[in-house]
């Protein structure tokens, strides 16, 4: 876990997963692959493996080390939801941010699909909670929009959506069921450009609904030098969440314990993902 993000809508981010594969176009430019392969090869480095998939059991309990409540981008470097990634790594994952309730999680996927199928066949009280936010990306209308969908099919106690990279205009987009919208631009060499009626567009329609828009950034290739106002204003919503009071100390060691005793029946059980290098066009 890192104690803190420069992501602008979280304040820290918990990577039980590391690694991943590319699956859809806004994919192409991933920040986590060019991060993580820039370690590839370097012996006991947390990414000497580089961007290939990894279970890190020893993270799962990290959260409930925290005594200060913050706001945590769940698996910032991969997607929980990933087709390797086992059911049993994912229930424990949720069971963890059940129990670290004085948080407020953000867990973002692209893979919708399973998302909506893992979560409907969980109890409602396993995933059901206002402090655990469940999203998808957003960036186009092929890929991106069935996402949601999925979203709105899905068990969750708040629903939102991150269309970053914004890569085309959305249209109408049903905004049924959603708790927040994030929209911003990509960053970086080669940035894919974002026209400024695409966001008044999700602006408009998010107020419209009444649904808390955070607008991140334009992005581009210096993306400090364009940075996140629009029509001069800066969009910093969020929805209101009900979090649980920090526990006192004993009993947040006790659940601590009782965590780290389950990431290591669960390594023992599970063991590491095979090593596999998956280099996807999109
Ligand atoms: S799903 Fe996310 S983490 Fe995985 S390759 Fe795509 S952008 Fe990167």
């Amino acid at each position: 876990m890192s104690d803190h993000s420069s992501i602008e809508w979280t304040d820290a981010t918990w990577n039980p997963v590391r690694g991943c594969s590319k699956l859809s176009p806004g994919c192409k430019h991933c920040y986590a692959e060019t991060f993580s392969e820039r370690f590839r090869g370097v012996p006991d480095h947390p990414f000497e493996h580089g961007f290939d998939l990894q279970l890190v059991y020893a993270k799962l309990p990290e959260p409930l080390r925290w005594a200060r409540a913050r706001k945590i981008f769940v698996n910032s470097m991969s997607d929980l939801f990933h087709e390797r990634v086992p059911d049993s790594y994912v229930k424990e994952v949720f069971r963890v941010m059940v129990d670290a309730d004085w948080h407020v999680y953000q867990l973002l996927t692209k893979r919708a699909d399973r998302l909506r199928e893992l979560t409907r066949r969980l109890p409602a009280k396993a995933v059901v909670h206002d402090h655990i936010w469940l999203g998808v990306s957003v960036e186009d209308r092929k890929y991106g929009l069935p996402r949601i969908d999925e979203l709105r099919r899905a068990r969750a106690g708040k629903r939102f959506l991150s269309i970053e990279p914004l890569l085309e205009d959305l249209g109408e987009v049903d905004l049924r069921g959603i708790d927040w919208v994030i929209v911003g631009g990509e960053s970086g060499p080669g940035a894919r450009p974002m026209d400024e009626a695409w966001v008044l567009n999700l602006r408009d329609q998010c107020r419209a609904a009444e649904v808390p828009f955070f607008f991140k950034q334009w992005g581009g290739v210096q993306k400090k030098k364009h940075g996140r106002k629009l029509e001069g204003a800066l969009y910093d919503e969020f929805p209101k969440a009900e979090v649980g009071a920090v526990p006192t100390r004993t009993l947040r060691w006790a659940q601590l314990r009782a965590a780290q005793a389950r990431a290591e029946d669960l390594e023992a059980q599970l063991g590491q993902l095979p090593l596999v290098t998956i280099r996807r066009a999109v």
